[in-house]
């Protein structure tokens, strides 16, 4: 029995929706295998401009430091016609993402990348490649490296000339290194470390840092591989890999690259660690502000969510399981939010049902 703090964000657009289902799935875990969840909501984004005149107050940022990890559903508006574009870009709800993060010091962003067998005709890859199924995780620095590196522009003898500084130092590749094996040690036991070690010093460091992290976990298999290597074998062999561990900036593409080769935006979870266990769950996809407040938004990529939160905050594998479980039933009895629905054309072998968000939620709760 676990007493747990969970801090809540619904958000803006389609996220109040989909973090309500996502709610109802943890409460029948908690239920079913006997634990209590304590829900605490913030605000956060839009929702918090519109109500306190900023996109995260610290009260707000407090509430989230004393709970055990975040849920969050997605934030923003559209960005053309919402007043909330035109403030300042310190004052827009995106701010409030960018402040939540680095105020819980999030370095290590997860993002799994898994084809179900019954979505498989929205995989664009030739059938031969998809058949073989792939079920990966990547792991992606998130705070330093090119991003965060100094950055100027200046003129030279009338050229223009830009320079970015990509660093790394080896405390930073050691911490998320430690979480990748951590994660594979959970999982099939690869790690795939990518980098451009033939080319970039702050590779040929990462590599070297890995290979001594990797001697604590001899029970994992590390292999490296160079990015654009791995850019093509995303595409190509997707099956092959575990965990991709990687360095912020290919860590930004290839995640995408990934995420596209499943082809289902609303089945999409991730997560944000720091060092300790806690973590910040949340959908890879935006707040939909086309489809807001309509009932028929996925909440698969938010209960998706909420699975690797109790996995990777709480260690409870067992009722994580149980969720994937549920999610993959009823996707196998032919339960399909509009997202997902069979495109015209594709044959489907099951019987299909289109169902709304609340009704999706109740289906997968009902199977935990
Ligand atoms: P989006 O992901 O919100 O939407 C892209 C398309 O995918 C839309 O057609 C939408 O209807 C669909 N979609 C997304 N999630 C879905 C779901 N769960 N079920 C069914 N369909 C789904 O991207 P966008 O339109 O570029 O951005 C909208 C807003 O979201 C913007 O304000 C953007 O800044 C914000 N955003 C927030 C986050 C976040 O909170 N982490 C991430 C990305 C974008």
């Amino acid at each position: 029995m676990m007493e747990l703090k969970i801090t809540c964000i619904p958000g803006d657009g389609i996220g109040p929706e989909i973090v309500a289902e996502a709610k109802k799935v943890l409460n029948k875990v908690a239920e079913k295998y006997g634990h209590s969840m304590n829900f605490t909501d913030i605000l956060m984004g839009g929702a918090s401009i519109d109500a306190c005149g900023v996109p995260l107050t610290e009260e707000a940022v407090a509430v989230a430091k004393a709970a055990d990890a975040v849920l969050m559903g997605s934030i923003g508006g559209n960005t053309t016609t919402s007043p909330w574009y035109k403030l300042p870009p310190n004052l827009r709800p995106e701010a409030g993402l960018l402040k939540i993060r680095k105020e819980l010091n999030l370095f290590a962003n997860l993002r799994p990348a898994v084809l179900y067998d019954e979505l498989a005709a929205a995989c664009p890859l030739k059938e031969e490649i998809s058949k073989a199924g792939f079920d990966m995780m990547i792991m992606r620095e998130l705070t330093g490296g090119l991003y965060f590196g100094e950055r100027r522009t200046v003129e030279e003898n009338g050229v223009r000339k830009a320079i970015d500084t990509l660093t790394y130092d080896e405390n930073e590749i050691r911490r998320i290194a430690i979480k990748g094996f951590d994660i594979a040690m959970k999982r099939r036991k690869k790690v795939t470390s990518v980098d451009k070690a033939n080319v970039l010093d702050s590779s040929r460091l990462w590599r070297a840092v890995v290979e001594e992290v990797a001697k604590d976990y001899p029970e994992v298999t590390l292999e490296h591989m160079l990015v654009d290597n791995c850019a093509m074998q995303l595409v190509k062999d997707p099956a092959q890999f575990d965990v991709i561990l990687t360095e912020n900036m290919f860590g930004d593409i290839l995640s995408d690259e990934a995420s596209m080769v499943t082809g289902s935006i609303g089945m999409l979870a991730s997560a944000s660690l720091n060092d300790t266990k806690f973590g910040l769950y949340e959908p890879s996809g935006g707040s939909a502000p086309d489809i807001a407040g309509k009932g028929i938004a996925n909440p698969i990529a938010t209960i998706l969510s909420a699975a690797m939160m109790l996995r990777y905050s709480f260690d409870l594998d067992r009722e994580a399981d149980a969720v994937e479980a549920a999610v993959k039933q009823v996707l196998a009895e032919g339960y399909r939010t509009i997202d997902i629905m069979p495109q015209k054309g594709e044959t489907v072998t099951e019987e299909i049902t289109q169902v709304g968000t609340a009704r999706m939620g109740d289906l997968i709760a009902e199977r935990i």
